[in-house]
């Protein structure tokens, strides 16, 4: 299996000859079986850097690997249709002509009539299109087309499968479901995935490893929990979700601002940037200490399972969210504590 891992390795590009590079010196690994998402804001490069591994584009630099077969290399390229793969692009690129069965089964023509049947139709549950598997594809909702897109792509089971902004069309609940279903689907085929999106929440849910993106480098690749809990940098920090990040006294395992004390995760001395989720500080109406800090509700949200609340503080607005069972009013005072040791950011 591990034969079949692809390797990218300091992957460039421009498009213009004095322009500058939209994907620079990126590099990652996915192992069969594996999603790893590519999650950045619009512009980033990340369309392009999936374009680069489909063989739609050549790079000015680096190198493209799928086990041991050299897809890109100074000097050669390999087109598209021998590269192992498939494709959901955001322009879904069906035959318009056929049919949706038609365009499910469109790569198909190796298997037997039963057994590509049989594929198409279990594909077709699976993105619950059954009812409309004779119907054209012109005749579809973008949503449909979406997923018709998403079983043709599928249909072959590729070594690969890239994958861009495919649920972008489709409902929370579908998107939900289908996650589900083609997760499993990917995990017994062995198939490997690279994924486009901007939508943090979706690269979290789905991912195995997250590369986030910004002005084409890659800022940081983890899993999804080390790139939320352990962001590298302020753009990951914030990308990730809200945080709140203060520049502090660091003594020990401890840094210092404005008098409040924090824990820290890791020793430091001098000047820090700390990053604190909303979940990480605990709010009480207790008085203040030096492990805790004065404050003013300024917005209270219920949010069924917890509230979420701004704060006003001597260190600007805190986002935090805390327990649905104690309720809170806008205008009160309270006190909040960095109930978790911070993290440490690196400094741009
Ligand atoms: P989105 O989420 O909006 O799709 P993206 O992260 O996928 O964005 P890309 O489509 O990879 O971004 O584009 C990266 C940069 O390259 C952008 O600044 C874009 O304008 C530029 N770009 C993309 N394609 C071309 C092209 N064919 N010619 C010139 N510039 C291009």
């Amino acid at each position: 299996m591990s034969n079949f891992t692809l390797r990218v390795q300091g992957l460039c590009k421009r498009f213009h000859k004095d322009s500058p590079l939209v994907v620079n010196e990126v590099e990652f690994s996915v192992s069969p079986g594996e999603i790893f998402v590519l999650l950045g804001p619009s512009g980033c490069g990340k369309t392009t850097t999936l374009r680069l591994l489909a063989g739609l584009t050549a790079p000015e630099a680096g190198s493209i690997r799928m086990g041991e077969s050299i897809w890109v290399e100074p000097a050669r390229v390999v087109p598209i249709e021998q590269r192992e793969l498939g494709l959901v692009f955001q322009d879904y690129a069906l035959f318009p002509h056929l049919s949706v069965k038609a365009n499910v089964g469109f790569g198909l023509r190796h298997l037997s009539k039963s057994e590509r049947e049989e594929r198409i139709n279990s594909l077709l549950s699976l993105v619950q299109l059954s009812s409309l598997a004779e119907r054209s594809v012109q005749e579809l909702s973008g949503g449909e087309q979406q997923r018709v897109s998403l079983a043709r792509a599928v249909a072959r089971f590729p070594r690969l499968l890239l994958l861009d902004e495919p649920f972008g069309n489709l409902d929370a609940s579908l998107r939900k479901e289908l996650r589900v279903q083609l997760h499993r689907l990917f995990r017994e085929r062995g198939m490997s995935i690279v994924l486009v999106t901007h939508e943090q929440e979706e690269a979290l849910q789905l991912a195995d490893r997250i590369g986030v993106m910004h002005k084409g480098r890659l800022q940081q690749v983890g899993t999804p929990q080390e790139v939320y809990l352990r962001p590298r940098n302020e753009f990951v920090a914030k990308f990730l979700g809200d945080a709140t990040l203060l520049s502090a006294h660091a003594q020990g395992r401890v840094a210092t601002v404005k008098g409040l004390e924090i824990p820290l995760q890791k020793e430091a001395t001098g000047e820090v940037l700390l990053c604190l989720r909303p979940e990480h500080w605990t709010l009480t109406r207790e008085r203040p200490t030096a492990s805790a800090l004065k404050g003013t509700l300024l917005e209270v949200e219920f949010r069924g399972a917890f509230y979420a609340v701004r704060v006003e503080t001597e260190l600007g607005e805190i986002k935090v969210v805390t327990d649905f069972r104690q309720s809170w009013k806008v205008g009160e005072e309270v006190c909040l504590h960095p109930g978790e040791a911070a993290h440490i950011l690196e400094r741009n």
